[in-house]
């Protein structure tokens, strides 16, 4: 089976060749924990998993490294735990904790290393001084910055010049700068603020800046140059582009990593990007009260995981339906089936997942003809994708663990859909029972006996 991924670096679908494919060698940018993750993370969690769970397949399980980081030193989480009033090494703790937690309701197997900053302090103070000596890197102010201008090929990730950038870079330079696109290795801290003894004789203590982080945790746990590296498209720039910078200034090498993977953002309904800053966002932890974790799981891999991802409740029902219908008609399939070829297909042809839920869904309907051999590979198959994984039991016997209902909004749209019937336009009425369904809304008509006229009440339904 040739693998196929859409590589940033070099702007097409690169067939994939890996340096040792005993050991092939993975690294994914993962959050930054001060509080509970938005689903925009679990899309990049699940999409990495997922490459994770084909180059196993492909290359055996024992043969891929899988290295998915946890950045635990920032000043979101300094803030998060002044304001809480709380240790931050606790608030991490807790973090991470959660973060693990939901990704595993996500379906992703746990990374083969998940490495946290603040455990690499002393690889990336190493890193920094070989950047210095070899004249790449400076100490101005306290802080340490890399020198840009140095590296004569900065910018070839996310196609942009060192003149363009230059010319883009912002005004307010802070003084120490020697060119406006240098950027931060180390800086001083704060007191209060978490601090380690600086690297390169600066007196007092700082902390690492975070493009830094991963070039220390990818080369401790990967190696000088490596497979794939990847993240969701924001990282592209600065933050993928410093990596590299740093990693193969220090190196002298040509690569950081042969093939950079990015995926696209899951946006919030109006079109966003969704993120924590912007406030639209939505928790992995909230949508598991309402959700079984495999239904979300779908919903990510619904669309391409290059393309944007509008996130909605359509997107997330209509996969536990499928689901639904899947359990159902692999209750009692055997195990042991091969992987469906046309699946095994549309996922080495860059992760196409719509086209492998395609191909799923053609052996769900062979199997609702009663193919026994369908059902069975239907089983395998979706199970490489990290689907079907519940005991068809338990999957029946989901239940939301609490129902947060926004009666305001249900009483709107019991009052829209009544609209909708008496306008006699079934289809919207239909639509907007089916969009109660989802949000797990029973509706009740009843004709009131005295005046005739149709009563919805609504009911949870458990
Ligand atoms: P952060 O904690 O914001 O650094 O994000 C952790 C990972 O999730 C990074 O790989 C991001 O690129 C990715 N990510 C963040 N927001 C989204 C989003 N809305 N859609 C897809 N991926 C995202
Ligand atoms: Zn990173």
């Amino acid at each position: 089976m040739t693998l196929t991924l859409y590589n940033t670096l070099t702007r097409h679908k690169d067939v994939f060749r890996p340096i040792d494919p005993n050991n092939v060698r993975i690294y994914a940018c993962g959050p930054t924990v001060y509080d509970y993750v938005h689903i925009g993370n679990g899309r990049m969690a699940v999409v990495f998993d997922l490459l994770f769970r084909v180059l196993r397949q492909t290359y055996g399980p024992d043969h891929v490294t899988y290295v998915r980081n946890i950045t635990d030193v920032d000043d979101k989480i300094n803030a998060r735990a002044a304001e809480r009033g709380i240790a931050i090494g606790e608030l991490t703790q807790t973090t991470a904790r959660q973060y693990q937690e939901d990704v595993a309701a996500l379906g992703c197997l746990p990374p083969t290393v998940e490495p946290r900053a603040t455990r690499h302090i002393g690889e990336m103070k190493e890193l920094i001084e070989t950047l210095v000596r070899k004249g790449h890197a400076y100490v101005a102010q306290a802080h340490v910055l890399f020198h840009v201008p140095s590296m004569p090929d900065y910018g070839k990730l996310s196609n942009r010049s060192l003149s363009e950038l230059e010319a883009g870079a912002r005004v307010d330079v802070a003084p120490y700068k020697r060119d406006p696109m240098d950027f931060v290795l180390w800086k001083p801290s704060k007191p209060g603020e978490p601090a380690w003894p600086s690297p390169c004789g600066i007196e007092l203590p700082g902390r690492p800046g975070w493009h830094i982080e991963c070039s220390a945790m990818a080369e401790k746990h990967l190696g000088v140059i490596f497979d794939i590296h990847g993240g969701g498209i924001d990282l592209v720039f600065p933050h993928h582009e410093n990596e590299i910078a740093q990693s193969r200034s220090a190196h002298g090498t040509p690569l950081m990593a042969n093939y950079w993977l990015h995926n696209g953002f899951l946006t919030a309904p109006e079109g966003e990007k969704m993120s924590k800053s912007l406030g639209n966002f939505t928790t992995i932890h909230a949508l598991r009260q309402l959700w079984p974790g495999e239904a979300l799981r779908l919903a990510l891999l619904s669309t391409h995981y290059r393309q944007p991802l509008p996130w909605s409740e359509k997107v997330i029902a209509d996969a536990r339906r499928t689901l639904d219908h899947w359990y159902e008609l692999t209750a009692d399939a055997l195990p042991g089936a091969p992987v469906c070829a046309d699946v095994l297909e549309a996922l080495a042809d860059d992760l196409n997942t719509p086209q492998a839920i395609a191909a799923l869904h053609a052996l769900r309907s062979e199997a609702a003809k009663g193919a026994k051999p369908a059902a069975a590979c239907l089983k395998a198959s979706a199970g490489l994708m990290g689907l079907l994984q519940e005991a068809p039991a338990d999957w029946k016997a989901w239940r939301p663990a609490a129902m947060v209902i926004d009666e305001q909004k249900v009483e709107a749209l019991v009052t829209a859909r009544n609209a909708a019937r008496k306008g006699r336009n079934y289809a919207e009425a239909d639509r907007i029972r089916d969009e109660l369904t989802a949000m797990g809304i029973q509706l009740k008509d009843a004709k009131d006996a005295s005046t005739g006229e149709i009563v919805t009440t609504w009911e949870v339904r458990r």
